[in-house]
């Protein structure tokens, strides 16, 4: 589905991805977990066009996307769901989520992809009048999610979800990423939150440095070993 080769990126003159390879298998879960600053997040801009890759090669479903600016990573698919969850805040929930499907090639699956959005957060469909800045910070998460659903891709990447999130509402999230592992969709899910990550995802990968420090089946990792390697630097 996605394969990364080599790749290099950072910000001007600051390298932070190190010859990053990795093999995303479709209609999977993926977690790339790490400690602060090992460069997840520049890795999911550098697939969505967010960033330059200076070296190596970024492949979706065999063909090169590197340099594919980030407004056609839809039409190929592809969507980022980011850190801190950017909705619309002065729009209304459900002029968030029409936004997701705003790309033409959408817009006549929008009734259709409002109410399986609403199936799936019924508490969206709640509050679909309300402005999206009023929100409680999960409910923004799952704005942002459903919002990000709303186009259907087949690659959707997902930067720290339950970050700042409580308890409770990490619970309910995690759910609901474990109801999108459905195996029609791929997911790359970034994640501070090892144990919970690795438990709902099919495979892990492990960042450090800018680099990839392992890349396991999620059911053959052991989460000390795990802990170990991950407070190893
Ligand atoms: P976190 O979990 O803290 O978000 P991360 O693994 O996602 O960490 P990145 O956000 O990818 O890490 O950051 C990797 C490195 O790149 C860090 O050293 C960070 O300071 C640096 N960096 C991130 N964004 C920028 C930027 N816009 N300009 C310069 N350096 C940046």
């Amino acid at each position: 589905m996605l394969e990364i080769d080599k790749v290099r990126a950072g910000y001007g003159a600051i390298n932070v991805l190190w010859d990053v390879s990795l093999s995303i298998a479709p209609g999977r879960l993926t977690t790339i977990i790490g400690p602060n600053g090992a460069g997840k997040t520049t890795l999911l801009r550098a697939i969505m066009g967010l960033l330059p890759v200076s070296a190596g090669s970024i492949r979706l479903s065999g063909k090169a996307i590197n340099g594919t600016p980030t407004w056609n990573m839809s039409d190929a698919g592809v969507t980022m769901i980011p850190e801190g969850r950017m909705v619309f805040r002065d729009m209304s929930v459900e002029e968030n989520l029409i936004m997701g499907a705003f790309p033409k090639q959408h817009r006549q699956h929008m009734p259709a992809r409002l109410e399986q959005a609403y199936a799936m957060f019924p508490r969206l469909h709640e509050r679909r009048r309300q402005l999206a800045g009023s929100l409680s910070g999960g409910e923004a998460q799952m704005l942002a999610m459903a919002r990000g659903l709303m186009s259907d891709p087949s690659l959707l990447l997902i930067d720290e979800p339950s970050l700042g999130l409580a308890p409770l509402v990490v619970d309910e999230l995690f759910a609901i990423l474990a109801r999108l592992n459905d195996g029609e969709r791929t997911i790359i899910l970034v994640e501070q939150n090892t144990a919970r990550a690795v438990a709902v995802a099919d495979h892990v990968i492990l960042m450090q440095s800018g680099k990839v420090a392992l890349s396991q089946a999620a059911r053959e990792v052991d989460l000390e070993h795990l802990h170990a390697l991950y407070f190893s630097r």
